[in-house]
Order: C-alpha cells, then structure tokens, then sequence
C-alpha cells in the first residue's frame, strides 16, 4: 500500500500520481505539464501496461492531457470520472492530439528543409480515441468498487464542471486507509457552477493543491456591469469587441453574462447586437454544460433552467463551425462581440480576428483570463504597439482591455476553508499543485498557523500509505540537468522505447507457457540486454 508523487510536485501543472495496493496500480490524473517547467518529472515507474485505472478528478489539460499518451505507451485499464468530466474530456484530448498532430506537421515542414531528424508527436488522434474509450463516467456520491482493495467517491469540488475531490478507500489484508485527494478547489460565487458544496468528514491522508495557498483573493467587482460598460462603448464608437477566450469555463461564462446584460437591458441603443462564437471546440464545450445536470449548476443558473430559460443562448448569438463561417465573420459590417480561442493568442482563429480588428482604433480586444509571459496575448496585455501576425505587421489601435478575473480556484482562505471541514485533522497533508515557494508557504501556514502536520513532496517523493512511512524523499531536480532535446526527440530512440514497451506485454503472455519456452525466452533477452549495457561502456 503506498503512493508515489509523479507530477504538479512543486509546480502547478502536469498533476500524476501512482498509488498501489493489493498489487494493483491505480493514478490519480495523468495531467500534462504546461508553461514554464521547473522541476524534473520522475517518469511512473511501472509499466503503463501494467496501470489498472486512472481515477480523473477533471478535464483540464494539465490533469488529463497524458491520457492519450499513456494509452499509447500500453495502458489498458479504465478511467474513471464524472459524467461532465468524461463529456469535456472527450472534447479536450481530441483537441489536445489535434495540436500535437499540427504542430508534428510543422516541425517536419521545417525539418525537411533543414535535413532535421523527423518530429514525433506525442500523440495522436488515434491514441486520443483509445483513451477516450477507456473513460467511465461515475455518478457524483456515489461510491465505486473499481478493483480489488480499490473503491472510490467523486464529489464537487466547484472548480469546473464536473470538477470533484476523490475518496479513495484501500484495503490489504488487515489495514484499511482512506486518501482524499481535492483535485483543483473551486473559487467561491463562480457563475454557472456551484461554489464548494462538499466538504469531507474524513481521511488518514489527504492530497492537497495550493495553487494559490499563499494568496488571498480580492474582493471581485461585478462582472457583469463591466462587461457591459465595455460592449457599450466599443459598440458607440462602432467597433467590435474581440474577446481571446479559453473554450471551455470561460467562454460559456461570458455567455451566461452576455444572457443576463441583454435580459437586463444594460446594454442600450444596440437592439440584439451580435455575439460570435467562433470556436468549434467552445461550442462543442458549450453543448456539454448545457446537457448538464441540474445537480451541476449553482441556485441561479438552476433557477433559470428550471423557469425554461437557456442560461448560455439569447438573441443575436451565433456560432460559427467552418472556417467559411470564420471568414464570414468579417464581411458583417455591423459592430459587434466576438469570442474565440485560444485564450492567450498563441493559436486558433483569434489570431485572424485580431488581424482583422487591432489596428482599428473603434474596437477593442477584452482579455478575460490569465495571460501567460511569452505569449501575443500578454504582449498585447502589456501594451505593444505593433505586433505581427500571418508575417504582416499589424498596429495596435483598438482599446485594450482586462475584465479583472476570477480565478477557478480558492485563495487560501479557501482551501484552509476546505481543510478544515474534516471532523478530524488528518495524520498529514500532502501539498501539491502550486510553485515551489507557494506550496511552502502553505505547508507553514498550515503546520504553523493551523496545527496541521503537512508536506510538499518533490517529483519521486514514495510513501507507505499501510505505515506512515517515507520510502524516498527526493529533492527537486531542476528541469536543466534534464535530457538533451537531441535524445528526447530522435525517432530512432522514440522508435526503441516503442518497441521496449511492448515487452511487458509479451513477457505476461508467456506465464504458464512450457518452462522450456521461458527459459529461452528469458536467456535470449538477457544475452540482448548483456549485449547492448556492454555497448554503453
Ligand atoms: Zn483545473
Ligand atoms: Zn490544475
């Protein structure tokens, strides 16, 4: 019984970790990691082949977007997740593989003409698919034995929709222990989804994210009177108001103002003025939340639906699915809104929107969420005067623009908030899912202010979940001693890890064979292993 921290170990992304009992191999996400990287990830030290389930806490990339990648290393077991995170997923890992396959397909152009070694992709569609067959949606409470030793129960965590914390139980033999991980906690007052609905009585071990654990939240101002003060006056001076939207959350939040702007007639002189939304994947996401259960949303939006009122739809929106719809966007002379992705300019159908629009001084580009450093969108953000875009040159005119944004997660009085719903404090809180000072400080808030016994663990970090005790308790391994590019990316040794993962698989089909078999099957590989650590030194 025990438990190893893979990802968001000290970083906030690329969440993942291993939990085994009763000789069974279970994670808790399989997240990609994004942005900038500062810690070595050790790889899962078992076999993905060998990986009974995953258990997903919810759809966001940097919980879900290895997925793909594992099934394509072998993985065969089941993924379990609520309903809403199954339907997100499926939209979001295919999306996922899309960029991957495109951005493939770019760096061969580029390598073709440079004589490069081929790019592979991490993944592609097809692995996209078989991960998304593997998905089991489990209802919200409900409590699911998913092998044995192994059962587990979702519930909201009010985060994003479908969003939950996890209660794993496990058994071995005499001991019983209980985990809780959080998952990503949910700030308060969110519009559509419910604010943290549950808290949790109990837990030996509780995994804990602390994205902002050493920050507190200021008090927001309303969205909503903002928002339209900003449609108003970009569409006076006859211009359109661009908004870079991430498809899923945030796009269908704006939607769900944009509803309650034009119901309340905040918006004057402009009788249904026309909202775009020019984003296939947002769309899609915006049929999943309105498909959802009532139980999903929060007292308002429930009260809408229940009086037969579409929270996300009014006059005068309209989404576009080709790129004909996308091109058509700019014959309408009309002013306008538009809202497109991706949310911090880096791709997509935005870019051309702003092409179009930033070099008219009538308009304005509204930013609604984080723009990371590096990106056209916190370049923008940060008041550039020109940028390029299609190898042109493009003015910035319009207005730039930031609706102050609520963040999906808790502050730190929210996730102490969270913590502290448990009857008993547990034996010791595991932090994750912040940067590297951030979940210190938690940690020291929590054992210094709060009496908690709490710890940060580093990537390989290795715990007995049955003792209490440590079994490794590595420190950080800055991400520049990693592996050269040269050797992660040479199709040649993509090509030898291929074919060295299908050897588990091989090996187990020959358990209970002819021992005559075995054994030269076993010789043969270890004259070829002899052979080729000979080769090394
Ligand atoms: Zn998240
Ligand atoms: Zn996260």
């Amino acid at each position: 019984m025990k438990m190893t921290f893979l990802g968001a170990a000290h970083e906030v992304t690329g969440s993942c970790t291993l939990i085994e009992c009763c000789g069974q191999y279970g994670l808790v996400d399989c997240g990609m990691e994004q942005g900038k990287d500062i810690f070595e990830n050790q790889e899962i030290p078992v076999n993905p082949a060998e990986i009974d389930f995953v258990l997903l806490t919810h759809a966001h990339i940097d919980h879900s977007g290895n997925l793909p990648l594992l099934y394509k290393n072998g993985f065969q077991g089941s993924i379990y997740a609520t309903e809403e995170t199954c339907n997100l997923c499926r939209i979001m890992l295919r999306d996922s593989a899309h960029i991957q396959e495109q951005e493939a397909e770019w760096r061969n152009r580029k390598a073709k003409r440079s004589g490069a070694d081929a790019y592979v992709p991490l993944y592609d569609m097809n692995d996209a698919e078989g991960a998304i067959a593997r998905l089991h949606p489990v209802h919200y409470g409900s409590t699911r034995q998913i092998g044995e030793g192994f059962s587990v129960r979702f519930s909201d965590i009010g985060h994003l929709l479908g969003s939950a914390c996890a209660e794993i139980w496990l058994s071995e033999g005499e001991t019983e222990k209980k985990l809780v991980f959080s998952g990503d906690i949910g700030n308060l007052n969110q519009p559509i989804i419910k604010d943290v609905p549950s808290t949790i009585a109990d837990a030996d071990y509780v995994v804990c994210e602390s994205t902002y654990g050493d920050r507190l939240h200021e008090h927001p101002k309303d969205p909503v009177a903002l928002l339209a003060d900003m449609v108003q006056r970009t569409l006076d001076r006859g211009g359109n108001l661009i908004i870079p939207s991430f498809a899923v959350g945030r796009t269908q939040e704006m939607l769900y103002f944009i509803r309650e702007i034009k119901e309340r007639g905040l918006v004057t002189g402009h009788p249904n003025f026309s909202v775009y939304v020019d984003s296939p994947m947002a769309n899609e996401a915006t049929g999943v939340y309105l498909q959802c259960g009532t139980e999903c949303l929060n007292d308002r939006a429930k009260a809408l639906v229940r009086a037969g009122i579409n929270p996300l739809m009014f006059r005068g929106l309209r989404t576009s699915v080709t790129t004909a719809d996308s091109r058509a966007i700019n014959l309408d002379p009309n002013p306008k809104v538009i809202l497109s992705a991706s949310g911090m300019c880096e791709a997509g159908r935005i870019r051309h929107h702003l092409k179009h629009n930033l070099w008219r001084e009538e308009c304005t580009i509204l930013f609604v969420g984080y723009q990371a450093v590096g990106t056209l969108g916190r370049l923008l953000h940060d008041g550039a005067e020109k940028v390029k875009l299609f190898g042109e040159e493009i003015l910035v005119n319009a207005e730039i623009a930031t609706l102050p944004g609520k963040s999906g997660h808790a502050d730190r009085d929210g996730l102490t908030a969270w913590l502290s719903g448990f009857e008993q404090k547990p034996q010791l809180v595991f932090v994750n899912h912040g940067e590297n000072t951030v979940c210190d400080n938690f940690v020291a808030h929590l054992e210094n202010d709060l009496g908690y016994k709490a710890f940060a663990p580093f990537s390989g970090t290795g715990f007995d979940i049955a003792t209490g005790a440590f079994l490794s308790c590595p420190e950080g391994i800055p991400v520049a001693k990693k592996k050269t590019k040269a050797e992660s990316t040479s199709v040649a040794f993509q090509h030898l890890l291929d074919v060295g993962n299908q050897l588990p698989a091989v090996m187990q089909q020959y358990a209970g064979h002819p021992n005559r078999d075995v054994s030269a099957f076993a010789k043969d590989l270890d004259k070829l292993l002899k052979k080729w650590s000979r080769h090394l030194n």
